[in-house]
């Protein structure tokens, strides 16, 4: 097979698969176009909504509902009304619905994988790898939190006893990015439900089917309704929706350094706690001693992992002389 005509091939099979898993993910039950507030799938309140494709064939995957500040306020009220049942749960209890949730994610692996591949455009075999990395944190998180201890602290005066008491912050805010759909989803879902907090997800518009498909598997799991909430579309909007609400405690965002920026001054006002992953600046540094062979296959997957596109990719890559030559 030449080159030319395995591209044509490949190209024509892509747009069969394309069809074909699109069918497999609804049959599954995991195409879900709406956001969810409050454990109910809601249209935007416009009936707005916007296009997601996929990016190797431009092809119109869904469209989905286009949502703004007041949707984001409804998923902060909600949010905060289920925090006040969540919470007081023992983290035993948090953690079996947890536990569930990871398995459901797991047990859908492929209909995910394929999501994410048609909404994102990594390969099949990396997105596979995603749901495994994704559901980790899940399953980490859940049985993590049944061991976050409190501190007893030697006073500085003999009558008295300090004691560090660890209780959940309330509603976060989590903001995510589209090169790793579900992991940095669950990532930051994980410990802030695990913990007793309730979440309002905003993923990227550029890939939400994912995010939506992973809620759905969560209120399957019988994480509440209300504990987590995602909507999308107007970024700015939501975002500043966010920031200006004094029920969301904390924001997590993964993304550029520039929107970061915002974040982390928008939540000034309300002294929100703040975590935020950045953007990266990775050089790939091959020295005269390095092992040829090992240096070639780490720069090529430092430059070319989840298609060029994790925060780490390396963006230069620097050969000493003597190994250059
Ligand atoms: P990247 O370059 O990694 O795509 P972005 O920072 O543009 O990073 O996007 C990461 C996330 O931030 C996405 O979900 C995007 O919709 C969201 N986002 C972009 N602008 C804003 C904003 N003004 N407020 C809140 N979220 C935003």
């Amino acid at each position: 097979v030449s080159a030319s005509s395995r591209v044509a091939s490949r190209r024509h099979m892509g747009s069969v698969d394309a069809g074909a898993a699109m069918e497999k993910i609804r049959a599954a039950g995991l195409l879900r176009t709406r956001g969810l507030i409050g454990g109910k799938w809601v249209d935007a309140y416009d009936g707005k909504t916007i296009e997601v494709q996929n990016p190797a064939t431009g092809e119109v995957l869904a469209n989905v509902a286009c949502m703004g500040n007041r949707e984001t306020a409804d998923a902060i009220t909600s949010a905060n009304t289920t925090f006040y049942t969540w919470s007081k749960l023992t983290a035993s209890e948090r953690s079996k619905a947890l536990r569930k949730w990871h398995d459901l994610l797991m047990s859908h692996k492929e209909e995910l994988a394929l999501l994410m591949t048609l909404e994102q455009g990594k390969p099949m075999k990396e997105a596979l790898g995603e749901v495994n990395y994704g559901a980790s944190f899940i399953e980490f998180f859940a049985e993590e939190a049944k061991r976050v201890y409190g501190d007893i602290i030697p006073p500085t005066l003999a009558d008295r006893r300090l004691l560090v008491l660890k209780q959940p912050i309330g509603v976060v805010g989590a903001i995510t990015p589209w090169n790793f759909p579900l992991a940095m989803i669950t990532r930051k879902v994980g410990p802030a439900l695990a913990c007793g907090c309730t979440v309002v997800v905003k993923p990227s518009e550029f890939t939400p089917l994912t995010a939506l498909a992973a809620a759905d598997l969560a209120l399957q799991a019988g994480i509440p309704a209300g504990a987590l909430n995602v909507v999308m579309g107007n970024a700015p909007e939501i975002g500043d929706e966010l920031m200006q609400s004094t029920q969301v405690r904390k924001i997590t965002f993964t993304g550029s350094t520039a929107v970061g920026k915002k974040l982390m001054a928008g939540s000034a006002n309300t002294v929100k706690k703040v975590s935020l992953e950045l953007g990266g600046n990775a050089p790939c540094i091959v020295f005269d001693d390095a092992d040829i062979d090992v240096a070639v296959k780490g720069s090529l997957a430092a430059k070319f992992r989840n298609s060029g596109q994790t925060c780490v990719c390396a963006n230069r890559i620097l050969v000493q002389e003597g190994m250059y030559l």
